[in-house]
């Protein structure tokens, strides 16, 4: 499993804008991280440094002073300040990333529908777009798109906060074995910047899936809006280092683009008396094994597959295996 995702990671997404506003995002939230570990090293009172490895040791060669009656290297004081930093840099910050992360990802999909198809494909860059100000209602957003964004946010919400629990955690279960184990002040911080990796492995996970879900929802509700087609195909795209079940689920493969899900559940729907796999905002495999995945965009963690609007008609010229 280790190796799976290890192995998704590496997918970048066939549109150069995607992978742009991925990093973007990506280093916005390893900045919240380096604000976070430095101010809670502030809070206890050790010195604020980018990376303790590098001569934290050689600074610090004193120890904590300790509480002789209570064993606690810091006051009361600290601790309610360190508890500030936690909820400064995690919880506003969340706020701010679930709602602006998914909105702009919902807007550059639904951008790069608006775009000529060859453009789509050849790397255009995110500066090419506006996606400070998006105008989801002026772009034929109707309730249904408008709802599907506020559903993406309050789960980007819950990831986010799994993140930050999952932090603040990590950070009080050091400080208190390093209480517990009267470690000197450079070994609490260099064991606090040891977590600066850790923490950024959880958001990269968040950021690179959101913003693929979010660019994905945004082109299939822009399609709804836009296309002319009684049934609208869509053709898969994967990039070469996409994973073995994105090729065998998503690559070059044909799916019909529903508003919603078929009522029986399932994802298979006939039309003049062919079957095919339906797709629709918000399908997703959250919950399920990857033997059991199912064809949805992005397909799994790190997911960087999408897809362009296709004619049945164009097949007669790709030539079938
Ligand atoms: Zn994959």
């Amino acid at each position: 499993m280790e190796f799976l995702l290890k192995a998704h990671k590496v997918e970048v997404s066939p549109y150069k804008a995607i992978n742009q506003l991925t990093d973007k995002w990506e280093k916005y939230v390893h900045e919240v991280t380096r604000l976070l570990i430095g101010s809670i090293c502030k809070s206890l009172g050790i010195r604020e440094l980018k990376k303790a490895h590098e001569d934290a040791p050689l600074v610090f060669k004193g120890r904590i002073q300790y509480n002789p009656k209570t064993g606690k290297p810091i006051k009361e004081a600290a601790w309610r300040k360190l508890e500030e930093s936690i909820i400064k840099y995690l919880g506003i910050e969340k706020n701010l990333i679930q709602r602006k992360m998914i909105n702009d990802s919902f807007w550059l999909g639904t951008l790069i529908n608006r775009l000529a198809d060859e453009q789509k494909r050849i790397g255009t860059p995110l500066s090419r777009f506006d996606i400070d100000n998006p105008d989801f209602i002026g772009y034929n957003y109707k309730d249904y798109g408008l709802d599907r964004i506020i559903v993406e946010k309050r789960l980007a919400g819950i990831y986010i906060q799994n993140i930050t629990e999952r932090a603040r955690a990590k950070v009080q279960t050091i400080i208190v074995n390093g209480t517990r184990e009267k470690k000197p002040k450079y070994r609490l911080f260099q064991d606090l910047w040891d977590q600066e990796e850790d923490i950024n492995r959880d958001w990269d996970r968040v950021v690179r899936t959101e913003v693929a879900a979010g660019t994905n929802n945004g082109l299939m509700i822009s399609m709804l809006r836009t296309s002319e087609e009684d049934h609208i195909f869509v053709k898969g795209i994967s990039s070469p280092d996409a994973c073995p079940y994105c090729i065998r689920l998503l690559a070059d493969k044909i799916f019909v683009l529903l508003e919603e899900g078929p009522a029986d559940g399932g994802d298979k729907v006939k039309i003049d008396g062919n079957e095919y796999t339906a797709i629709w905002s918000g399908k997703s495999n959250y919950g399920r094994k990857p033997v059991n995945y199912w064809a949805c965009f992005p397909l799994h963690p790190y997911g960087r597959c999408t897809f362009t609007e296709w004619y049945l008609e164009l097949e007669k010229y790709f030539e079938k295996d």
